[in-house]
């Protein structure tokens, strides 16, 4: 066989990707994946020479071994490889691995790139590839080296100063990420509510008897601010004085509103919109997002990938996806829902090189609709959010109007005078919502009816006033998504990082995930907090994000990776070691105190897991096991539900009067009754609330919000 009868070599890093690229290639074409990194640090062991430039050892995992010969086997029958991993540092990294451990030539090796995997752009990408990208590549050296350093000292400096007997580990991104978790944590703990109150006023119009208004009291009438009103004996009063009182309409303003579309997605916004549509977890979105963009069999089309790859901080998208877009909504919609020129977004996080485009569709004409029967129930969701996401963005504003009625309650008797309010929003145009409207982390928007139809100086009779008592509320607690928009708002982590944060913390039991809700746990917060003390520059957010942009810096060739290790590492060994020879051996504490002295109780581990052992040990033996009160009341009897451990481990809830009471679930018990009979609701499967007492069954996310937060 000639040269020229020999097929080209194409290694890519996962097997649905491989399939789709063969494909799209052709016969002239083997397409072989490397399944992820074929070469990297040994997994124990620091790996790193930090006594001669940071040098790594990297290695060929054992599993890795049979892939990299038969990738070297298929090269000796090739004419010529190409390197066509993902478009990002990750991507570029395993590249110049497999160029390394092929024995390769790094300077020549030819390296392909495309952001979306369907005929065109691949054929495209095939006719003009380009060299290694090492920038890319030491860009990505440095984090993984970076991170070896700090986990490779942090964990064995965790075990020698907690007591604890399970696994300790501590990440660089993660441990940053933990500590928000607990400050949040400790803002909620500290919180004091405080109490207000306010007046609603229902009145009706004198002329439309039938038709009626709802106010709130916003000031007295001598005052320009709101008024605040702290007792309930405060309201009373107020609210007998407004009842007998007479009504006129005293203003009435209307103001206009626009609203932008959302920007394209990011993956930071494609998560945190998973979580709020869907109620994917990161990783979840991350994953079904890959299979869209690895390649989808669309029948006769064959295998294809739907979206843009989906590792990326670019809003930015491509002038034939806006014509595309722009096609479908002037037909679909009308011309008024289309702006004068295709809409622009700016990209907020700075971007690096690699950044290329938002996640979008490869086409927009593969509308949701025309998708369904090849994609599974996931897919069709995250698509279906993409493609409107995409197309929204290409969307006229929505206008509305608001309308702020203001009534004056004039007291008789005293004179004393109230401003009564009714705001009410009306749409004008639909615009872009027409389409898609974003989530809202927190539900809390209101939206009111409007108004029967007043004039200045129409007269209102009363039909009933309602005092109501409120309290103020603590921060809410992260979701998954709404810790990666706060890690990304700070600029710690980046597009490939931030699914696995969460996960890690939670695989450590340093952070437990309820209801979607994250809490740390006594570990987390202690090991926060030992980390916190010792270690303030690597638990700090903005030297975290600091050390983020000196690899954004690496990556654009402006910045050298040795010396910035170099920079980090000295004063960190130093602290370790001091912290090794220095810091106390401290325990996982609690806010329990002993039954028997009233010492503090610390958390041991045991055979059956964690137990609780009052800190006063040798003198003072006392132990016990540990509850958790769920905050709902035993439906047998007066006691508190309590989460339990049976001696395997396994979590169960019983009623805190046992042995009296034997209530027992093995499914957790919710706080808000259930709304047919009042029973007893427990959590099942795929966030689901389900009754112990009658055929209820229902979300856990549609139930009253505030009460299943706990
Ligand atoms: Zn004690
Ligand atoms: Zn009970
Ligand atoms: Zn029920």
């Amino acid at each position: 066989m000639s040269k020229s009868d020999k097929k080209n070599l194409v290694i890519v890093e996962s097997p649905a990707k491989a399939r789709t690229i063969e494909q799209m290639l052709g016969s002239d074409f083997i397409v072989k994946a490397s399944l992820g990194h074929i070469r990297d640090l040994p997994s124990s062991g620091m790996g790193v020479d930090t006594t001669d430039k940071f040098t790594p050892a990297y290695v060929v995992p054992k599993d890795k071994q049979k892939i990299l010969r038969e990738i070297k086997k298929a090269n000796k029958e090739c004419s010529d490889i190409f390197l066509a991993t993902d478009p990002d540092r990750e991507g570029e990294a395993i590249s110049w691995h497999i160029a390394e451990a092929m024995g390769l030539d790094v300077n020549t090796v030819q390296r392909v790139i495309f952001h979306q995997i369907t005929p065109e752009a691949v054929s495209e990408a095939f006719e003009t590839p380009r060299n290694l990208d090492i920038d890319l590549v030491n860009a990505q050296q440095a984090r993984r080296i970076l991170d070896r350093l700090v986990g490779y000292s942090l964990s064995p400096l965790l075990k020698r100063k907690l007591r604890w007997r399970g696994s300790l580990s501590a990440g660089r991104v993660q441990s940053v990420a933990l500590k928000l978790v607990v400050e949040r944590e400790n803002e909620v703990r500290e919180f004091i509510p405080t109490e207000y109150w306010s007046i609603e006023v229902t009145l009706h119009p004198k002329a439309k008897p039938q038709e009626s208004i709802n106010t709130t009291l916003h000031r007295l009438g001598s005052d320009k601010k709101r008024i605040s009103i702290q007792t309930k004996d405060e309201a009373a009063t107020i609210a007998d004085s407004i009842s007998k009182s007479s009504f006129t309409v005293t203003d009435i303003s209307k103001q206009k509103r626009s609203r932008r579309p959302a920007a394209p997605f990011t993956t930071s916004t494609l998560q945190q919109e998973g979580w709020r549509k869907a109620r994917f977890g990161t990783e979840r979105t991350m994953r079904i997002a890959q299979e869209l963009y690895q390649g989808i069999s669309i029948g006769a089309e064959g295998d294809i990938g739907l979206i843009t790859y989906m590792r990326t901080d670019s809003t930015e998208l491509a002038a034939y996806a806006q014509k595309q877009a722009r096609d479908y909504i002037e037909a679909e919609y009308g011309a008024e829902y289309l702006p004068k020129a295709p809409r622009n977004y700016k990209t907020k996080a700075k971007a690096a090189q690699e950044a290329h485009e938002a996640i979008r569709p490869t086409d927009i004409t593969r509308t949701p609709a025309t998708m369904r029967t090849y994609l599974n129930r996931d897919q069709l969701r995250l698509y279906t959010l993409i493609w409107q996401r995409t197309v929204a963005s290409q969307m006229t504003d929505a206008k509305s109007e608001t309308t702020t009625t203001e009534i004056t309650a004039v007291e008789p008797t005293s004179k004393k005078d109230y401003i009564l309010r009714n705001t009410a929003s009306a749409t004008v145009f639909r615009g872009f919502t027409a389409l898609y409207t974003e989530g809202s982390d927190d539900e809390d928007e209101d939206i009111s009816a409007p108004p029967v139809s007043l004039s200045a100086g129409d007269a209102l009779t009363h039909v009933n006033t309602e005092p109501s008592q409120h309290f103020t509320k603590p921060p809410g607690r992260y979701s998954e998504a709404s810790l990666v928009k706060k890690l990304e708002e700070e600029g710690i982590g980046r597009p490939s990082t931030y699914a696995p944060i969460v996960s890690t913390l939670v695989n450590r039991d340093y952070i437990e995930r309820t209801e979607g809700r994250l809490t740390p746990s006594k570990l987390g917060e202690t090991v926060s907090a030992l980390l916190n003390e010792h270690f303030p520059d690597v638990m700090n957010i903005s030297f975290t994000a600091k050390m983020e942009e000196e690899l954004d810096e690496i990556a654009r060739g402006e910045r050298q990776w040795v010396p910035m290790l170099e920079k980090f590492y000295s004063p960190f060994a130093t602290t370790v070691s001091t912290v090794l020879e220095n810091a106390p051996r401290i325990d996982v504490t609690t806010d329990e105190v002993c039954q028997d002295c009233e010492r503090p109780m610390v958390i041991k581990t045991g055979r059956y897991g964690p137990f609780l052992s009052c800190s006063g040990y040798p003198e003072c033996k006392a132990t016990r096991r540990i509850v958790t009160t769920l905050g709902v009341k035993c439906p047998n009897c007066e006691g508190d539900l309590i989460s339990r451990k049976s001696k395997r481990g396994r979590t169960f809830y019983g009623c805190s009067n046992y042995p009296e009471c034997t209530f027992i679930s093995g499914r957790r018990p919710l706080p808000t009754p259930c709304p047919d009979c009042k029973g007893l609701l427990v959590a099942a499967r795929g966030e689901r609330a389900e009754c112990s007492n009658c055929d209820y069954k229902g979300l856990i996310s549609e139930l009253d919000e505030e009460q299943v937060a706990r």
